[in-house]
């Protein structure tokens, strides 16, 4: 698969899948969105960037959060888990190829309780509306 169609595969299922999932898309302080970067990349040799709130770069009619290498920024509605998951993983792989989806899904898994294959797997099947309602008879629900 090319970049472009990793690139759009994803955020489909980030806007359409993952997006529904409220733990993970609950608005954070900036001390917290820090706080989870910092202890995400604490797992690489180099050190975890610097996160800041700020506009976030132009994508289609989207604003979106990005990752230079020293410094995250998360744009308006996107300061939550799943977003600082997704920018963190930018932290050890560039593009949105397989191996960035392995340890993306890994982090979600890991920190979050979220099984991400899973997810995707019940919206195809039964539709999106399964999702919601796993998540929040789940105990992370209350995360
Ligand atoms: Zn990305």
């Amino acid at each position: 698969m090319s970049r472009s169609s990793d690139t759009r595969r994803l955020y489909r299922e980030e806007n359409q899948v993952l997006a529904l999932i409220p733990h993970i898309n609950r608005q954070l302080s900036l001390g917290e969105c820090q706080r989870w970067v910092s202890r995400i990349c604490s797992a690489s040799r180099y050190e975890a960037p610097a996160v800041q709130f700020g506009p976030g770069v132009r994508h289609g009619n989207q604003m979106l959060s990005w990752n230079d290498g020293p410094t995250v920024e998360l744009a308006p509605g996107e300061r939550d888990f799943l977003t600082i998951a997704h920018e963190s993983t930018h932290h050890w792989h560039p593009d949105h190829d397989a191996k960035f989806r392995r340890r993306y899904f890994k982090i979600l898994r890991d920190y979050a309780g979220v099984d991400a294959y899973a997810a995707l797997r019940a919206a195809k099947i039964f539709g999106l509306g399964c999702i919601v309602t796993a998540f929040i008879s789940s105990e992370w629900y209350l995360w």
